[in-house]
């Protein structure tokens, strides 16, 4: 019997999927992100009808009033859901759970202060040279740890932003000239369509002082279909250009996930990756280390390990500071340096990042 690769065993798991739930679907279909963003499960029927679900999803689920944010998953997310067993590790990022509900002790809607550093509509400021602009409230999926719940596909509020929005945000950068760096996230700026996003990056390069611009983005994570080549040439043309993504686990570095970096990459745009430590979900060294190393396999350097902020409704799913610090020590001598991040907490109320880590020395000897 000849031996299946594993990109040729990912393909044929996904086309199985899509034929048993999307039948209606070619792969033409399932490679286009416009069908995968229009075809996402929003509602607890969606998710239960192509997930079997454990009785504590299902009760999750039944239970709208309980969840902290809306649903959203689109099927490629959904796909690599139902290759895990029910309360799977990507399952806890994408399924809410009832315990979203409660507020635990110093938690906040608001946790980083951002309505409160906010120097126009989207554009916040909590370092002296660098702003984050909330490009869209949009996400391809809500990841349910998530630290803007409270503004995450609203288009009310603190709403999608508009043009006249941007139109603020621009004018403020432009007579701000110790702004050096701008991060365009939101939300997902790559859930805009290449159009609105170049206009975007245009007007950001036509200001003189800033020198970098970076986006933050999940979307090789959970949408690898919408870095179309049409993408990576727009984003091409607008370089110095980083870009942040956000893998929290080593099962979505799939053969898609990996063929958006390396597009990225030919257009040369750096990788780095931020993710958050979750409880159950990517605490522990061993899938540290897959995560990790992983990365690196697909050029992608890992930059930030956040300690999980204290968003209202996510204590379930954040980890400790101590278990945090073990696996930094445990990743150090363990593996490349490349794959170490830097392990960081986002202080309440604004205050900035500060680093927690790597340190000690436990494995420096072997
Ligand atoms: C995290 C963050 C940045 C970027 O911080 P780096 O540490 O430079 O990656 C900028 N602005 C805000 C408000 C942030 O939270």
């Amino acid at each position: 019997m000849s031996q299946e690769t594993p990109s040729k065993a990912f393909a044929r798991r996904e086309a199985a999927f899509r034929k048993r739930w999307f039948p209606a679907a070619a792969a033409a279909d399932w490679a286009d992100w416009r069908w995968q963003l229009r075809h996402r499960a929003r509602t607890a029927a969606e998710f239960a009808r192509v997930l079997p679900l454990s009785p504590r999803e299902r009760r999750a689920l039944a239970a709208p009033a309980s969840w902290r944010m809306p649903l959203a998953a689109t099927p490629y997310a959904l796909s690599l859901l139902a290759a895990e067993a029910p309360d799977g590790p990507l399952r806890r990022t994408l399924i809410p759970d009832v315990r979203e509900a409660r507020v635990g002790k110093g938690e906040l809607r608001d946790p980083l202060g951002e309505a409160a550093h906010a120097v126009a509509p989207g554009l916040i400021r909590s370092y002296p040279h660098k702003a984050l602009l909330l490009a869209t409230a949009d996400c391809a999926c809500f990841c349910r740890y998530c630290t803007r719940a409270r503004t995450a596909g609203k288009s009310t509020c603190d709403k999608t932003r508009t043009d006249p929005d941007d139109a603020q945000a621009l004018a403020w950068l432009r007579r701000t000239p110790e702004i050096r760096d701008v991060l365009v996230s939101g939300g997902d700026p790559l859930t805009l369509g290449d159009a609105r996003l170049e206009k975007l990056l245009k007007s950001l390069r036509a200001i003189p002082h800033i020198e970098l611009i970076r986006i933050g983005t999940k979307i090789p994570a959970v949408l690898p279909q919408r870095v179309t080549p049409a993408l990576a040439r727009m984003l091409k043309q607008h370089r110095p250009l980083w870009m942040s993504l956000h893998f929290t686990h080593p099962s979505e570095l799939t053969p898609r996930a990996a063929a958006a970096c390396a597009r990225l990459l030919d257009a040369g745009i750096p990788l780095m990756n931020q993710t958050v430590l979750l409880r159950g979900i990517n605490d522990d060294l061993d899938t540290m280390r897959r995560l990790n190393e992983g990365l690196l396999k697909i050029g992608v350097k890992p930059y930030y390990l956040h300690q999980g902020d204290l968003a209202a409704g996510t204590a379930h799913l954040r980890s400790t500071v101590a278990k945090g610090r073990e696996i930094l020590r445990g990743l150090c001598g363990l593996t490349t340096g490349y794959a170490i991040p830097l392990f960081m907490f986002d202080r309440p109320g604004g205050g900035g990042k500060v680093p927690l880590g790597p340190g000690g020395t436990r494995n420096q000897r072997k």
